[in-house]
């Protein structure tokens, strides 16, 4: 995808969960419109690599864990002056959470402390610095799934989901006057290596969910870093505490083409 925007010139932006999919093709995206990017992942020698990629700075960070995210602001702070962007993206979707019937405590708390905690200790630790500044924009990821229900059950994955949903919504509100910005981005199936794997090892189950997809298709994950871009951007300065949906139309959909 060719950028030609520059709307992100000396703006700092934090994208947790940068060193993979989503989170690494919005670092990129993020850069190449001017950003200075901070990487925040578990994963040390992937998120070493993407900051490399986007002359940023990488900061190995548990988003579960408070401190490591206090940290995570202070390193960007430090680095750039500001913490203009943050788009808190990190989050799992593993095969023990499934159907309420059969998903265990471990896994449904995992599930909520990962996607849903997190977002949480990033947009309070954000937020000072936003105020303080008088200027921000937050994009949390949730997903489609927040808004439709899925007979392919994953129970805390959804509930995390709606909950980053109505956290966004309600910090939106709040904050309205005060120069920031919240919205939720919900991204249909996107082709990540995650979902590359489920599928080449099963085709009936891509095809049991691309029937339901009015594009045709999964998205791209740049296709979803050019949403992340708008949002963090000037562009999008009188959209606030959205559902941005960036799904091919399955959330409009009730019979899709053949
Ligand atoms: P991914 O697995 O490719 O990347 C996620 C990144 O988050 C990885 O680099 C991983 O190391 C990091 N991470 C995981 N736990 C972490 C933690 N505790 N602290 C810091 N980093 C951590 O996933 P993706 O497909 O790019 O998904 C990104 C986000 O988009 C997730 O919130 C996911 O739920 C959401 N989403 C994905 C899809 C999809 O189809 N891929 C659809 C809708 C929403």
């Amino acid at each position: 995808m060719e950028v030609n925007a520059r709307r992100l010139v000396g703006r700092s932006a934090v994208v947790t969960g940068g060193a993979s999919g989503i989170g690494l093709a919005a670092a990129r995206r993020l850069a190449a419109e001017g950003a200075h990017v901070v990487v925040a992942d578990l994963n040390a020698a992937a998120g070493e690599a993407a900051a490399a990629e986007v002359g940023g700075l990488f900061v190995r960070t548990d988003v579960t864990q408070e401190d490591d995210v206090v940290a995570l602001y202070a390193a960007t702070h430090e680095a750039y002056g500001s913490v203009d962007i943050a788009f808190n993206n990190a989050g799992i979707n593993p095969t023990d959470d499934g159907s309420v019937l059969d998903t265990g405590l471990d896994a449904w708390r995992r599930v909520q402390e990962v996607n849903l905690t997190s977002v949480f200790h990033c947009c309070k630790h954000a937020l000072p610095y936003m105020r303080e500044q008088g200027r921000g924009s937050i994009v949390n990821t949730a997903s489609f799934v927040a808004v439709m229900g899925a007979a392919t059950s994953q129970i805390s994955y959804s509930a995390s989901k709606g909950g980053v949903l109505s956290m966004s919504r309600e910090l939106g509100v709040q904050f309205a006057r005060e120069g920031i910005r919240v919205n939720a981005l919900c991204p249909g199936p996107v082709n990540t290596p995650l979902l590359q794997e489920l599928f080449a090892a099963d085709p009936e189950q891509a095809q049991r969910r691309l029937v339901h997809v009015p594009a045709g298709r999964f998205a791209e994950p740049e296709e979803i870093a050019a949403a992340v871009a708008f949002l963090a951007s000037d562009d999008a300065s009188f959209v606030n505490a959205t559902t941005f949906l960036v799904d091919g139309g399955i959330a409009g959909a009730y019979v899709t083409p053949v």
